[in-house]
């Protein structure tokens, strides 16, 4: 879709009120835009329904509470603005995006008083990767910006700062004609991509994971862990090195956005699209009620 993002029909829940989409507009004057005191989430309605709706105003709201401010809603009332934004826009499958940032009230670093806002948005968004790169196999190279330890950044708030790293080594990846790039940790371990988790298939037949110590336990990784367990596949999670990623035999990413992407390559290394992939990824079709035939309940 090439239309700008600023410049659609539709409604922008914001603040309360269903606001014309052209006209949901902020002073340039707000800290979430100058210091990065914002916090979203990133969510998708399959055939009308949220998944895992309540798990995400659960994190927003834990996003916000890390980044010390209150959101002006509850979790029940995050999840009903969220429906409403669907519906307002006609939106059955789509992407919906829910945001809070403090406002222009105090211009500084120290922006104690600030109001906070939240806004919802919804758009329909059908595939991350293209269906050609997803059919292959996406491309990855590894970034030269590492993911930052717990002591340096709130690691596990889906916090706007945190992207500024996802930005830069996207962009670099991709004058480089890959799809994503793989961000090493602070430590120099594997830890995901710039908007997804990865997993990895290895020569002992299990799925193996990093640790998420010190980035996003994505709610699509903890529901992929459900749905390998049930279908009898182990997964491990533990420090994974860059050395080992030539072992391994199949590789595929996780996200809201990404659903379960197939790895084609990362670096020198290529992996053909597998069967645990292509089974996860439709157990995964099922879960989210993609394909309502064969849905079979998500493990939690
Ligand atoms: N890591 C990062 C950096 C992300 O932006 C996302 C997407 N929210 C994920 C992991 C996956 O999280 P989820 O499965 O909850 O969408």
């Amino acid at each position: 879709m090439s239309e700008s993002f600023d410049d659609r029909d539709g409604v922008i829940w914001f603040d309360g009120d269903m606001v014309p989409w052209r006209e949901a507009r902020l002073h340039v004057l707000t800290h979430g835009l100058h210091y990065a005191s914002g916090v979203f989430e990133g969510e998708r309605a399959y055939g009308g329904v949220i998944f895992k709706l309540t798990e995400h105003s659960e994190r927003l709201a834990k996003s916000a509470e890390t980044m010390g401010f209150e959101l002006p809603l509850s979790v029940p009332e995050i999840d009903a603005a969220c429906k409403e934004a669907c519906a307002a826009n006609d939106i059955v499958d789509g992407y919906v995006r829910p945001f809070a940032w403090r406002g222009s009230d105090m211009m500084g670093v120290s922006a104690q008083s600030n109001t906070i806002h939240m806004a919802i948005a919804a758009w329909p968004w059908p595939s991350y990767f293209s269906p050609e790169a997803r059919s292959k196999g996406i491309r990855l190279k590894t970034a030269e910006w590492r993911r930052p330890s717990p002591e340096t950044a709130p690691v596990h708030a889906k916090a706007a700062g945190l992207y500024m790293i996802c930005t830069l080594s996207k962009h670099a990846v991709e004058a480089e004609g890959y799809d994503d790039a793989l961000m090493l940790d602070w430590r120099g371990r594997v830890a995901e991509s710039t908007g997804a988790n990865i997993f990895f298939l290895f020569p002992d037949g299990k799925l193996h994971t990093p640790d998420p110590d010190c980035f996003l336990d994505g709610i699509t990784r903890q529901t992929v862990i459900g749905l390998a367990c049930g279908l009898g596949i182990e997964v491990v999670e533990r420090i994974i090195m860059p050395d080992e990623l030539g072992q391994a035999s199949e590789v595929f990413l996780t996200g809201t956005a990404a659903e379960v992407t197939p790895v084609g390559a990362i670096d020198e290394h290529a992996y053909a699209p597998g069967k645990i992939t292509s089974t996860l990824s439709e157990a995964y079709e099922a879960a989210v009620g993609k394909t309502p035939e064969k849905a079979v309940s998500a493990a939690e």
